[in-house]
């Protein structure tokens, strides 16, 4: 279907938990910096020219 297409153009955010100590957090997904987790610092997600990519582990997609 079409539909789908569109939905993985559109940004999103995303809920993310640190896989070392387990903070969850929220990063947009076409982020343009590397994402720390803002408790040990471990990278959660690294620009990549349009889609991060996600160093973690999504447990939801907002919006
Ligand atoms: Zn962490």
């Amino acid at each position: 279907m079409k539909m789908k297409s569109e939905r993985e153009m559109r940004s999103k955010f995303l809920r993310l938990r640190c896989d070392d100590c387990e903070n969850e957090q929220i990063v947009f997904d076409h982020a343009t910096t590397t994402v720390r987790c803002n408790v040990c610092g471990r990278t959660l997600a690294e620009p990549r020219g349009g889609k991060a990519a996600i160093k973690s582990k999504i447990i939801e997609v907002l919006g």
